[in-house]
C-alpha cells in the first residue's frame, strides 16, 4: 500500500507542477491554434527539452530535420496526383492578392484540409473532399496565376480531380466484395487488380516458406507494370522511387549518427543501409537493433512503418516520430513491463495461445519532439513497434505512450460541454472527470505495452490469413487485453491504481464512444471503415448484445436523447474476457470466416437514426471530432567559431505558415513520381 500512495502522490505532484507552468503560458497562447471543418489544430509543448544535455539536443535537431524531409512521400503515397494538387493550390494561395470573399475562404479551408490529410482524401474516412468553392472561380485563379512555367498538371484534368466527385472517390475502399485494389486510389498499386496483387505476393511468400525470419514482402514498394506489361515492385530507396526525398532523410540521419552514442550510431547506420539498399532483410536487421536499444534517452521512428493505408495491409506509409523519455511517467510502464509475464499467464484465453515466455517488453512514456509523415499533423498517442511478428516473438517490441500529446489534447478539450451532453449519470461524469486522463493513459499503456505483444499463433498459422480484417482484429485484441486488465484488482496490488473506479471511468467512456460518440466522425449514410473505429464499435456492440438480457449496457432514452450507460462493470469485464478469448483464437488459428463475420456483424454498419442524433448533438456543441498538431521549431545557436552551443526551441502557433514553410523548405520530390 505504501508503494501505491507513494506513486499516486508523485503523479499528482507532477501533474500539478505541469499545470502551473502551462496556465501561465495559456494566457498568452491558446492550445488550439486553428479550427476548420471537422478539425482542430493544437500546439504541443516539449517539457524537458531545455534541460537535455547539449549533445542530445543536437541529436534531436538532426533527427527532427530528417522527420520533415519525408512529407512529400506521404502525399504521393496517398494519391498519385496529391503533389500536383497541393503545389497548384499553394501557388494560387501565395500569389493571390484578393484574399477575401466566400470563394477565397472556401478555397483556404480546402487547402487547410489538404495539408491536414496529406492529400485530397480525408485522413480518417478516406473519402475525397468536396470543395466548397466553384469550378468557375477556381478556373479564374488558374488563368491568373498558373502559366506554362509553374503548371504542375493539365488544367482540365486538375479540375476533374478536384470537382468530379465520382473520380478517385476513395483512397481506401475495403467494402466486402469489391476489388479493394482497383476501387482504392491510394498510390501503392497501379495497373494491377486485387487478384494479381494477391497472386504476386502469394508466390513470393511461398518461395520463402519455412523461413523462421519471414520477410515483410511488399512493405517498401509500389506494385506496378513496366513497359512490357510485367508486374514489378518499384522500390522506395536511394536510387529508386522517392530517391530525392530519401537522400535528404539519409543526409540528416548521417549527421545524427555522427553525434549519437555508439548504440545510436550503429542503429542509425543500419537504417541508412536499408534506405540505400531497399532490401527488407536490412530493414529487419535495423529493427532488431532498434528494439534492443532500450537504454537511449532519445529515440526515433523513421521509415515505412504502418500499413493501414493499404487495403491489403502490406505497403507501409512513411512516418517519423522523434522523442525522448519522460522519466517520471515511465515508472508506470516499468511496473507493467515487470509484470508482463503475470499478465500473459493469466490472460482469459486458450493457454495454447499464450506466450510461454514474454520477451523484451519494453515500455516507456515519451515526450515527442517532432512529428513527421503519417504522424503529422494527426498522430497516434501510442506506438508499438516493430510490426514483424517474428521480431516481436524473438526480440520483443518497444511500446510507448506519448504524454505531451495526450496532455495537449486534454487541455484543448477542457470545458467543451461534451460530457454534460453525452454522459447521463452524475456519478459517471464525476468518475470520468477525476480519472479520465489517467485511465486513458493506462489504457494506452496496456494496449501498446502488453496487448499487442501478447499471445501467439498456432503452429501452421502464418499471420496473413485475416487479410482486410487483420488490422481491426489486431486493434480489438490489444484493446480487449487493456480493458480486461484495467479492471483487474492486480492493478491495485502492483500500485498502478488505488481504486477500480479508474477502470469503471474508462469502461463507461469506451462503451459510449464505441457505440455512440465516435459516430460523429462518420458522414451520414457511410459505414465505419477505419480499423481503430471498427475495433471500438465491434467490442462495444458485441458486449451490448451479449449482455442484453442482464442489462449490462443500456441505451437510455431521455428527453428525446439517447444515452449509452454501463450498469454492471464487473459483468462487462467478464464479457471483455470472453471476447478476448475468441479474438485471440481467431488470430491464432487465422480463422478468416469467423473474423469476417465478427467484423461485418458488429463493426461496420450504422443505424441511420441513431447516427443522425449523434451528429446533431455533437454539432450543437461545436466540437471538431478530429485533432492534429503544429510542430515546434528548433534553431541551432552557434558561437563565433561556428560551434553549436545550444539548440533553441520555438513554439510557432500558425498552422498555415508551418505548412507553407514545409512546402518551401522540405519539398524534394517531383510532382509525379
Ligand atoms: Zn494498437
Amino acid at each position: 500500500m505504501n508503494k501505491l500512495f507513494g506513486f499516486t502522490f508523485m503523479s499528482v505532484l507532477a501533474l500539478t507542477a505541469c499545470t502551473a507552468t502551462t496556465e501561465v503560458e495559456q494566457a498568452e497562447q491558446p492550445w488550439v491554434v486553428d479550427r476548420f471543418d471537422d478539425i482542430k489544430v493544437i500546439r504541443y509543448e516539449v517539457p524537458g527539452f531545455n534541460e537535455l544535455p547539449l549533445e542530445e539536443k543536437i541529436y534531436i535537431y538532426y533527427l527532427a530535420e530528417a522527420a520533415k524531409c519525408g512529407r512529400d512521400i506521404l502525399f504521393d503515397q496517398n494519391f498519385k496526383y496529391n503533389l500536383a494538387v497541393r503545389r497548384t493550390l499553394e501557388q494560387i494561395y501565395v500569389a493571390s492578392e484578393v484574399r477575401e470573399g466566400e470563394e477565397f475562404a472556401a478555397f483556404e479551408k480546402y487547402l487547410k484540409k489538404v495539408w491536414f490529410a496529406n492529400g485530397i482524401h480525408h485522413h480518417y474516412s478516406n473519402d475525397k473532399f468536396a470543395p466548397e468553392f466553384s469550378e468557375a472561380w477556381f478556373r479564374e485563379q488558374l488563368a491568373a496565376f498558373i502559366n506554362d512555367e509553374n503548371r504542375q498538371i493539365e488544367d482540365d484534368f486538375l479540375c476533374q480531380i478536384i470537382f468530379n466527385k465520382d473520380l478517385f472517390a476513395s483512397r481506401l475502399n475495403q467494402t466486402a466484395g469489391v476489388d479493394v485494389i482497383t476501387e482504392s486510389c491510394g498510390n501503392y498499386y497501379e495497373g494491377v487488380n486485387q487478384a494479381e496483387v494477391e497472386a504476386f505476393y502469394a508466390k513470393m511468400i511461398a518461395a520463402d516458406e519455412g523461413n523462421p525470419e519471414p520477410i515483410s514482402y511488399g512493405l517498401n514498394s509500389k506494385l506496378m507494370r513496366n513497359e512490357k506489361g510485367e508486374i514489378f515492385e518499384n522500390v522506395w530507396k536511394v536510387g529508386g522511387m522517392y530517391s530525392s526525398a530519401i537522400e535528404r532523410i539519409v543526409y540528416w540521419l548521417e549527421k545524427a549518427a555522427e553525434v549519437g552514442t555508439p548504440v545510436q550510431r550503429e542503429t542509425l547506420e543500419a537504417l541508412i543501409k536499408y534506405y540505400k539498399s531497399g532490401d527488407l532483410k536490412d530493414f529487419d536487421t535495423y529493427n532488431v537493433l532498434w528494439v534492443k536499444d532500450t537504454e537511449s534517452n532519445v529515440d526515433v521512428v523513421n521509415g515505412f512503418i504502418e500499413d493501414y493505408g493499404d487495403p491489403l495491409g502490406r505497403k507501409a506509409s512513411w512516418e517519423s516520430v522523434v522523442n525522448f523519455r519522460d522519466e517520471e511517467a515511465c515508472h508506470r510502464t516499468e511496473i507493467m513491463a515487470e509484470n508482463a509475464q503475470w499478465f500473459e499467464d493469466n490472460a482469459p484465453i486458450n493457454p495454447a495461445y499464450r506466450k510461454a515466455e514474454v520477451k523484451g517488453v519494453s515500455a516507456k512514456v515519451i515526450t515527442v519532439a517532432m512529428l513527421g509523415g503519417d504522424c503529422y499533423p494527426a498522430t497516434a498517442i501510442g506506438i508499438n513497434l516493430p510490426n514483424a511478428d517474428w521480431i516481436r516473438k524473438e526480440h520483443g517490441s518497444k511500446s510507448v505512450t506519448i504524454d505531451n500529446i495526450t496532455y495537449a489534447y486534454d487541455k484543448a478539450a477542457q470545458g467543451n460541454g461534451f460530457m454534460e451532453e453525452f454522459v447521463l449519470r452524475e456519478e459517471d461524469r464525476e468518475r470520468m472527470k477525476k480519472y479520465g486522463k489517467y485511465s486513458d493513459d493506462l489504457h494506452t499503456d496496456l494496449h501498446e505495452c502488453l496487448g499487442h505483444g501478447s499471445g501467439q499463433l498456432a503452429p501452421g498459422t502464418k499471420g496473413n490469413e485475416l487479410r482486410t480484417y487483420s488490422s481491426t482484429l489486431e486493434e480489438a485484441r490489444a484493446d480487449l487485453f487493456a480493458l480486461y486488465y484495467l479492471g483487474d484488482p492486480k492493478l491495485i496490488e502492483i500500485g498502478l491504481i488505488e481504486t477500480l473506479d479508474v477502470a469503471w471511468a474508462q469502461y463507461s467512456k469506451y462503451i459510449m464512444n464505441g457505440m455512440q460518440t465516435q459516430l460523429s466522425r462518420i458522414e451520414p449514410g457511410k459505414n465505419v471503415e477505419e480499423s481503430h473505429m471498427r475495433n471500438r464499435k465491434l467490442i462495444a456492440e458485441w458486449c451490448y448484445k451479449k449482455g442484453m438480457e442482464e442489462n449490462v449496457i443500456e441505451i437510455v432514452k431521455q428527453d428525446g436523447k439517447s444515452y449509452v450507460v454501463v450498469n454492471n462493470f464487473e459483468r462487462l469485464r467478464e464479457l471483455f474476457g470472453e471476447l478476448l478469448c475468441e479474438v485471440q483464437r481467431i488470430k491464432s488459428e487465422g480463422d478468416y470466416e469467423a473474423c469476417k463475420a465478427l467484423v461485418e456483424d458488429y463493426a461496420v454498419k450504422v443505424d441511420p437514426e441513431f447516427h443522425a442524433e449523434v451528429i446533431a448533438r455533437n454539432k450543437a456543441l461545436n466540437i471538431e471530432p478530429y485533432g492534429g498538431f503544429v510542430n515546434p521549431e528548433y534553431e541551432l545557436v552557434q558561437d563565433a567559431e561556428g560551434n553549436i552551443v545550444d539548440v533553441k526551441i520555438l513554439y510557432p502557433a500558425n498552422y498555415i505558415e508551418q505548412h507553407l514553410d514545409y512546402s518551401t523548405n522540405y519539398s524534394f520530390l517531383p510532382t509525379l513520381n
